[in-house]
């Protein structure tokens, strides 16, 4: 017999509770995505989104280049802490509206990133195959040897010598770090913005938490990562800060594993096996026990897994940020001068698809459109011109500090002073959420 759904959330309740004492968790004060992950901010969440959806609208306004996205920072079966096979990994990436996949492996002795990794056309997706090392996305072209040898600016150094790219990854570990020639930084990262999260973190630790909060986060896993999301000021502070001596190309990153969650599996007849998502065990219970987390079939086999809760899918991963960059095709070359040119912008398209976004610069004396990425000559005036699918509020940005604000499916803002210009565009969901960060236009 099973016990009822509310004597099941009372066993959980004061499991729970013990741990706490146990100081299994921490306690700490002030708002974070724990206090968001309800079932009624979700819920609402949810409903902003589908209002968004009636409200867009389709930007009509002629453009030279097309618009494609982009997942950086991706991790799959490579890597030692993921289990993501390629076929499922592209296959979430075509329902996120993903076309290109740049992966970031762990390096390992066992295999050469830029020989074995993903790499190609596949099913409609580009994959581009990458190293995450050294605190860098790295994008070589040919195979680097000696590699763990080498410090940080001597790898890129090797890594620049293949035509390769490199972004500086997790800046909030290495706010110092500034390496001439360098592509660009993460001017956002998923996992950092989970980290800071203190007390889901600690509540995520234990297993009883994620058992009981499942139900929820299934239901929502999109509303579930929007609610990790914060406007990410110290990585911006630090961007504008370097993008004022060098072009730094901004990139999102997702930090997509799969690997976040737990379940629970049936190892012989009267024991289950509490697993985290890669299937490393955490604990073993009697069938009994944990038939009182759970219901467990009667006739459930050994090896069957009774329950999981994953909490980061890489579908819903994939949708929460994504880098959307302007291409005249679909290949290699056009993602390596786009991203060498910064011809990009970043989008929280768990919120609303980016697609479609424009913001360009005209100069007064001869109308010449020019790029997000691009350059455009002060003399007799700018006028910087934004047109978005969705009704936001644009703030624009001058070396820093923001100039303009304006509200609507349009924005205007003409200068003649030099410097970066970015937008940034925000959707109410229910609250103010930031959804697009462009990578700057330069008057000079
Ligand atoms: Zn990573």
């Amino acid at each position: 017999m099973f016990p009822t759904t509310s004597l099941r959330r009372s066993i959980v309740h004061h499991l729970t509770l013990a741990l706490l004492c146990l100081g299994v968790s921490t306690i700490a004060c002030g708002e974070d995505a724990l206090d968001r992950m309800t079932r009624k901010k979700l819920q609402a969440t949810r409903e902003a989104i589908a209002n968004l959806k009636k409200e867009r609208i389709e930007v009509t306004q002629p453009r030279p280049l097309k618009t494609y996205r982009a997942n950086l920072h991706v991790h799959s079966h490579w890597s030692h802490d993921s289990r993501g096979q390629i076929e499922d990994i592209v296959a979430a990436a075509k329902r996120a509206d993903t076309d290109i996949l740049m992966f970031t492996e762990h390096p390992a002795s066992h295999y050469d990133i830029v020989k074995d990794g993903h790499q190609g056309m596949r099913d409609g997706v580009l994959l581009i195959p990458g190293a995450e090392t050294k605190g860098l996305l790295a994008y070589p072209k040919a195979s680097i040897r000696n590699a763990d040898a080498m410090g940080t600016e001597e790898y890129f150094g090797a890594v620049q010598q293949t035509d390769g790219l490199a972004f500086i990854s997790h800046l909030e570990e290495r706010m110092d770090l500034d390496i001439p020639g360098i592509t660009g930084n993460e001017i956002y990262n998923t996992h950092a913005d989970f980290k800071e999260e203190k007390r889901l973190v600690s509540s995520m630790r234990n297993p009883l938490w994620l058992i009981n909060t499942a139900p929820m986060i299934q239901e929502y896993p999109q509303e579930a990562l929007l609610a990790l999301l914060d406007y990410p000021a110290d990585y911006l502070k630090r961007w504008d800060a370097m993008s004022a001596t060098a072009r730094h190309t901004g990139v999102a990153a997702n930090d997509a594993h799969q690997n976040v969650g737990v379940r629970l599996r049936l190892i012989e007849k009267d024991m289950v096996r509490v697993e985290d998502a890669l299937g490393e065990k955490i604990l073993e219970l009697n069938r009994k026990a944990a038939a009182e987390l759970i219901p467990i079939k009667e006739d459930a086999k050994e090896g069957e897994i009774v329950f999981q809760l994953l909490l980061d899918p890489y579908e819903n991963s994939l949708r929460h940020a994504g880098t959307y960059l302007l291409l005249p095709e679909q290949s290699q070359a056009a993602v390596w001068d786009a991203l060498l040119h910064s011809r990009a912008y970043v989008c929280f398209d768990g919120l609303a698809s980016g697609r479609g976004l424009q913001w360009f610069a005209s100069s007064k004396e001869n109308q010449e459109r020019v790029e997000i990425g691009g350059k455009v000559k002060a003399k007799g005036g700018v006028v910087f011109s934004g047109y978005s699918p969705q009704k936001a509020t644009w703030k624009i940005i001058h070396d820093g500090q923001q100039v303009h604000t304006a509200t609507g499916y349009e924005c205007q803002y003409e200068t003649s002073k030099p410097g970066q210009y970015r937008a940034e565009l925000w959707l109410d969901a229910p609250q103010p959420k930031i959804w697009i960060l462009t990578n700057p236009i330069t008057v000079e």
